[in-house]
């Protein structure tokens, strides 16, 4: 199916109309940043594999990453790893549980399943080859440039509410570290980890980070190689299987796209070899995903019968 620009702005329209309207969820609150965004910011934007972006609503106002940083290291890994390596240190299994469980770590010895929850997001940043906590930090903001665009910034702000109350991924950090899955200081891959959570990206940003794997790892804005082609079918896995928290299986029958989202409000979701669609708004339901950036995500998907899973 072919897609021309007209129809995806009317789709994008409508489907910010749509996600308007739902009302539900509300605020993160555990990181004190979170809070305090205005709940009725509200986005979408679509990347397409030619450099086009589509977009409606709020598409410049800068939100914070969140898990979504998440599909980045884990990319970075992969290109310094291979991805069988990551399958192998961290894994590729969904939780079944929120994503910053311990239980989901206590029952499987400590070993995190996959690079998309906060124990193996921190395992995923203690992996990477680096000399030291600063270089590794530089490493982690450079690709996530390299994959959206090099207005990515850290925020001070949220770096400093997470640093503050990050307690729950430090105890984290150090059960990873105690069972042998932390390869890293342990306080450093949750410093850095939480820094990376704490960058600001638009509706744009994300949705070209999605872009890029759509095009097969090349950013389709700068036209820069940035993950190798055999590393784009892994990254989109591990999305299937734990991108939307406990919610991962429900939104693949639903919408049957490849997704991450984060308690920032972000989602983004792709179509291998098409676009990327990208949707901003703070309130959040229960798992932890954007109420009408899932919405806005699946009128678009669903109108254009975009699933992964659909025979045509
Ligand atoms: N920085 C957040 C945390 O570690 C990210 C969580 C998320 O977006 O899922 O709790």
């Amino acid at each position: 199916m072919s897609f021309n620009n007209t129809q995806l702005q009317r789709l994008a329209d409508e489907a910010l109309n749509t996600g308007k309207a739902c009302n539900g969820g509300a605020n993160a609150d555990y990181i004190p940043f979170l809070a305090s965004v205005p709940s009725d910011l509200c986005a979408v934007s679509i990347s397409c594999c030619d450099g086009t972006i589509i977009h409606s609503g709020d598409y410049d106002y800068c939100f914070a990453l969140e898990s979504i940083s998440k599909v980045c290291s884990m990319s970075l890994a992969m290109q310094q790893k291979g991805a069988e390596q990551v399958r192998e240190k961290i894994g590729a299994e969904p939780t079944g549980l929120p994503f910053n469980s311990v239980m989901a770590l206590t029952v499987h010895q400590d070993k995190p399943l996959t690079p998309l929850v906060n124990a193996g997001a921190m395992s995923t940043v203690s992996f990477l080859d680096a000399s030291d906590k600063e270089s590794r930090w530089q490493m982690i903001l450079d690709f996530q440039r390299k994959m959206m665009s090099q207005n990515v910034k850290l925020s001070n702000d949220v770096n400093t509410s997470e640093q503050e109350t990050n307690f729950h991924n430090r105890a984290i950090a150090w059960l990873l570290y105690a069972a042998g899955n932390c390869f890293s200081d342990p306080m450093d891959a949750c410093e850095v980890y939480t820094r990376q959570c704490s960058t600001l990206v638009s509706c744009d940003d994300l949705a070209t980070l999605g872009g890029t794997l759509a095009n097969g790892g090349i950013n389709p804005v700068t036209k820069e190689k940035v993950i190798d082609p055999e590393n784009v079918a892994p990254i989109l896995a591990e999305m299937t299987m734990e991108g939307m928290y406990d919610y991962s299986g429900d939104w693949a029958f639903l919408v049957g796209l490849p997704s991450k989202s984060g308690v920032g409000g972000g989602v983004v979701a792709i179509v291998p070899g098409k676009m990327a669609i990208a949707g901003f708004s703070p309130p959040l339901d229960e798992a932890g995903n954007s109420v009408r950036a899932m919405a806005m995500i699946r009128y678009i998907a669903n109108n254009l019968n975009l699933s992964v899973y659909s025979p045509s």
